[in-house]
């Protein structure tokens, strides 16, 4: 058992998805009514044991619990603290009320769904009103600190902390900034703390991410008042209370300055010189986050030790760990094949990262001498890393070093317009889509056979291209003026172009939780990015063979796809986005010489990458925009660009969104009616632009009529030579039936607008 005094290796936190996803699977299997709740729970307790076991086995001395969750984290604690929304109130089994608020039912609608700080996977937004009561219903947690106590385990509570859950809230029914109802819910962590201190737990671990954001006014102030109030407790557990995402900047010395006794810094992406400056860590345990709990490389263990020995001066005690959970990153580089032996040995996954953690703190108690053998091996490993040709690319570094302004900047917009009229002769109010039609059942058993290799190349080839010709002849008979291929040869819009081009690894069983039982396996970025062959070109030429019509080339961006990669740790992001921008910029030049007219390069990802700090914003948007605008800036005037990006609460962004200079973007206004075009009106945007017209997320059709009066609207905003008329996203995930009818409507609809403009 661990020294409930302190300890000295830990994880903030791992995946609970399973090894093989069998959390997937479970949940999927009882949403279907395949398996019932009793089997469900086994397949739960199973992952949790499993996780406890190997945390146990590599040698940590503290091991969180309540960090397995069925759907999410923030949802899991508004069930904690009372405050699910209450509409699922009538809903009497616990589970089925929980995976109502998830995913909705046939009666409600689930809860909002955002990005989790700047990672990948999503949490529920709580929902907090003026009505709202907070109530502590601790089950969950003090059954997984039983459980996992019961195994032996030197169990840690882990629980997302009071400023975090209402600065990720939103404020519904009128109700003011939730973070008001502070004072309110502290009390509920008061009851908990004792609660877990009667069960027994040595420490709790409080997360406040948030601290290192700047998503609220006063957060330092925040912490010392909250820490200051739940430390003071008299019967309470250690509190420790854990940063991460970043640096905790001046909520570091607030924290310092309160009663709890530990406090976890993110020592990858803030720095060891604000440990330093805060003197009151010198009577704290601070759980240094020196192994990189969200990107795959293998950490330089000698840099870490130098590292962890500054802090060590500093601080009253110090424990080793990741710097945030693992939920980010894949279980483990053993369930992975055919990586060669250079590039494995740069990676660490989570089981890595485990033995990484435990092996700086034998460094750290014993010396470096005592593991010595795995301090060399992972040296040697590294050392290959420097002088890997496939990370130093002298045409493609030579190329980015000779790139001038000249080669970011198009023509005058006005002019491009104008030579972009005259070759593509569209009507006003022209129709288009966002470039992906319904994934049939036969296209995803295409791909699975051919990975299967129950089809070859040329069988896969014949059946995609027939897919192609039948969406070009649906659009044809719907009567749509720019026509998509369609994108059935695509599995994922980034891993697609990652498959392709130098520079990039793509992974069997790298999974990780993007949603609930969504996983994906993001690409990892480990070199330079060399496009060795087209990658789109004979795709869409084919559909442009096959009509009239103009057929929009349909690309991802280089922001998009390095927001969805693990990217390289050896060089600034930007430097990467930078590679994947000529990758892209060539294939539209290819697209173009191969006479294709319009262009789409969509970019869904580019507000998530906004930095969590104010401060950092301007310089991301800068290199942002710059990517995409060397995406693009290689082909003529009269190629018409176009964009998308997935959402409509531009907010920071807005001004980006038009320094992107595309001819036409394509925005998700469905939900938010024409505000986003006032917005974009506001600050003089006057390139075109396609408010969506239909919100694709809900199989219901649109009539004809509500897309007439929205496309009203929005003519009131935008006049109609800029104005396009398009669903707001990608297709992928509807079916046919309604597919082919809410497009009919929006072609109709539009012939209408048009006569009465
Ligand atoms: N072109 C992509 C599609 O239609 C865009 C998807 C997205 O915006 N996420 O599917
Ligand atoms: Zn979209």
């Amino acid at each position: 058992m661990s020294d409930p005094q302190t300890f000295t290796t830990t994880v903030l936190g791992t995946a609970r998805i399973g090894r093989n996803r069998e959390l997937k699977r479970a949940t999927e299997s009882y949403w279907a009514g395949r398996i019932d709740a009793a089997a469900l729970h086994d397949v739960a307790a199973t992952i949790r044991r499993d996780t406890t076991a190997d945390l146990i086995a590599a040698g940590l001395d503290s091991i969180p619990v309540n960090t397995f969750s069925y759907y999410d984290q923030m949802l899991d604690t508004a069930v904690l603290l009372g405050a699910l929304p209450p509409r699922y109130d009538d809903i009497a089994d616990d589970l089925d009320r929980y995976f109502a608020a998830a995913r909705g039912n046939a009666d409600v609608t689930p809860m909002e769904m955002t990005k989790w700080f700047d990672t990948n996977y999503h949490y529920l937004v709580p929902e907090i009103g003026p009505e709202t009561t907070f109530a502590l219903h601790p089950e969950k947690v003090l059954a997984e600190l039983a459980e996992a106590v019961a195994q032996g385990a030197p169990a840690r509570p882990v629980v997302i902390g009071p400023i975090t859950f209402l600065a990720l809230a939103k404020a519904v029914d009128g109700g003011a900034a939730p973070l008001g109802q502070l004072d309110e819910l502290v009390g509920v962590y008061e009851e908990l703390l004792a609660r877990l201190a009667d069960a027994g737990a040595d420490w709790v671990q409080i997360d406040e991410p948030v601290l290192v954001t700047d998503f609220a006014e006063g957060l330092p102030g925040l912490a010392a008042s909250v820490y200051q109030r739940l430390g003071e407790l008299s019967a309470r557990p250690k509190i420790l209370v854990a940063t991460y995402f970043g640096d905790a900047g001046a909520s570091l010395a607030a924290l310092a300055g309160t009663p709890v006794e530990g406090i976890a810094v993110d020592l990858v992406r803030g720095s060891v010189e604000s440990v330093a400056a805060v003197p009151a860590l010198a009577r704290k345990l601070v759980v240094a986050g020196i192994v990189n709990g969200r990107n795959v490389w293998r950490t330089d263990l000698d840099a870490a030790l130098a590292t962890l020995g500054t802090v060590l001066g500093s601080v009253g005690s110090l424990a080793v760990s990741t710097s945030c959970s693992t939920l980010h990153v894949p279980y483990a580089l053993t369930a992975e094949e055919g990586i060669d032996d250079n590039l494995r040995g740069w990676l660490a996954f989570a089981d890595e990262k485990f033995t990484e953690v435990a092996t700086l703190a034998a460094a750290l108690r014993d010396g470096r001498e005592a593991v010595a053998d795995r301090f060399e091996a992972s040296a040697a490993a590294l050392a290959t890393r420097a002088d890997d040709p496939r990370l130093n690319n002298t045409s493609v570094r030579e190329r980015l070093t000779a790139i001038t302004t000249a080669d970011i900047t198009r023509g005058d917009a006005a002019q491009r317009a104008a030579e972009q009229r005259a070759r593509l002769d569209l009507p006003e109010l022209p129709t288009t889509t966002i470039g992906s039609y319904p994934q049939t059942g036969d296209i995803r058993k295409a791909r699975a056979d051919l990975r299967a290799g129950r089809i070859d190349d040329a069988q896969y080839l014949t059946q995609m291209r027939q897919e192609i010709a039948d969406v070009i002849a649906l659009q044809e008979k719907i009567g749509l003026d720019v026509l998509v291929h369609g994108e059935p040869e695509r599995n994922d819009m980034v891993q697609y172009f990652a498959e392709q081009l130098d520079g990039f690894l793509s992974t069997q069983n790298a999974w990780v939780q993007s949603y609930g039982s969504r996983c994906v396996r993001p690409p990892i970025l480990f070199g330079d990015v060399v496009r060795t062959a087209p990658m789109t070109v004979d795709w869409i030429t084919y559909a442009q063979s096959l009509t009239d019509k103009p057929v929009k080339g349909m690309l991802t961006g280089p922001v998009t796809i390095l927001a969805w990669s693990f990217v390289r740790d050896d060089q600034p992001r930007s430097a990467s986005a930078f590679q994947i921008a000529l990758a892209i910029r060539d294939e539209t030049v290819d697209l173009e010489q191969a006479g294709i007219g319009i262009i789409q390069v969509d970019e869904p990802a580019l507000r998530e990458l906004l930095p969590l700090r104010d401060a950092d914003k301007a310089a991301y948007l800068k290199w942002a925009v710059d990517a995409f605008r060397l995406s693009t800036s290689g082909v003529d005037d009269g190629t018409q660009v176009h964009t998308h990006l997935c959402y409509s609460e531009f907010g920071e962004v807005i001004g980006a969104i038009a320094e992107l200079d595309a001819d036409v973007t394509s925005i998700e206004a469905a939900r938010s009616a024409m505000e986003v075009l006032d917005d974009l009106n506001a600050i003089g945007f006057s390139n075109g632009v396609g408010p969506g017209v239909y919100d694709i997320h809900s199989p219901r059709v649109p009539s004809t009529d509500e897309i007439v009066e929205s496309l009203r609207a929005a003519l009131k905003a935008v006049p109609a030579q800029r104005l396009w008329v398009n669903p707001d996203c990608g297709l992928k995930t509807r079916g046919t039936a309604e597919t082919v009818a809410s497009l009919n409507n929006l072609v109709a609809a539009a012939r209408s607008a048009r006569e009465s403009l």
